[in-house]
């Protein structure tokens, strides 16, 4: 059995009294499309926050390919192979599409002219350049590219969020809620775009509510309850799953 590429152990996180995970334990082996499920609220958004280095965990371990990145910052954890996208994705609104993705790959790798000179730092924005035509075109966004990224709509916000994770090779790509709000067309080639990413080799964690999506994508699906592990099955799994009915049908009793 290889080792997981992902692992976490007996991770919680508080916010003042407010327990948003407990004792969360699992493992993500390469190659997976795991589907992570829960109700509003159950603490997914912050279980990806947490993986990525945007907030501390209170305790527990996170293992990356064997490296502990529990207490790595942020920008440490996209050069150990981790991109994210985020639920409401925010960018710097008067640049264009094609300048917000080469920035993903320039602020991760820090490709600064005091550092490789004039004429590194050149090579590096041309090679950068290179990269974002290739990801824009992949993510269906070429037409856009000299759009300033305020004039995208909210679907193609998302997919210029997974351009910029892309930009910097991870190994594990983490989305959060990657087709809420998109334009049932566009969350076609969103399915296409991960599906082809996935055979080239990505191991994928997406945040996702619509079944239809989980079903035809995710090869495994984890479900949180008010920050709680209560299931980890097949997609096929779910609807007789009693942890996981209970989980949604108590968010309806608690509105
Ligand atoms: P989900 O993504 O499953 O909808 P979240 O992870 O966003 O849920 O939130 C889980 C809980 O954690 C919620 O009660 C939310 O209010 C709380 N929470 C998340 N981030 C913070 C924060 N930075 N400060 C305080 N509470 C937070
Ligand atoms: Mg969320």
């Amino acid at each position: 059995m290889p080792s997981p590429l992902l692992e976490l152990g007996h991770v919680s996180k508080s916010f003042g009294g407010n327990h948003v995970l407990q004792d969360v334990n699992f493992t993500i082996a390469k190659g997976e499309i795991v589907g992570l499920l829960g109700p509003n609220g159950s603490g997914k958004s912050t279980l990806l926050n947490l993986v990525t280095g945007f907030g501390a965990i209170d305790g527990g371990r996170v293992t990356f390919d064997g490296q502990n990145i529990g207490t790595l910052p942020a920008h440490r954890i996209v050069s150990a192979g981790i991109g994210r996208t985020f639920q409401l994705p925010s960018m710097p609104r008067k640049m264009s599409v094609m300048e917000v993705a080469m920035a993903a790959s320039t602020s991760h790798h820090g490709v600064l002219s005091t550092i490789f000179g004039s004429a590194g730092a050149r090579r590096a924005e041309a090679a950068a350049h290179a990269k974002a035509t290739v990801l824009l075109e992949q993510l269906l966004l070429t037409h856009v590219r000299d759009l300033p990224s305020s004039a995208l709509s909210g679907g193609q916000k998302k997919l210029l969020g997974i351009v910029c994770a892309l930009m910097s090779d991870p190994r594990l790509l983490m989305l959060d809620e990657p087709t809420a709000g998109v334009h049932p067309n566009l969350r076609r080639d969103i399915v296409q775009s991960l599906q082809k990413l996935n055979r080239q080799g990505m191991t994928l964690v997406i945040v996702e509510h619509d079944m239809h999506f989980i079903r035809e994508v995710c090869t495994r699906c984890i479900v949180l309850d008010r920050g709680r592990i209560v299931a980890s099955c097949q997609p096929d799994e779910l609807a007789s799953n009693e942890h996981v009915v209970q989980a949604y049908l108590g968010s309806v009793d608690k509105r």
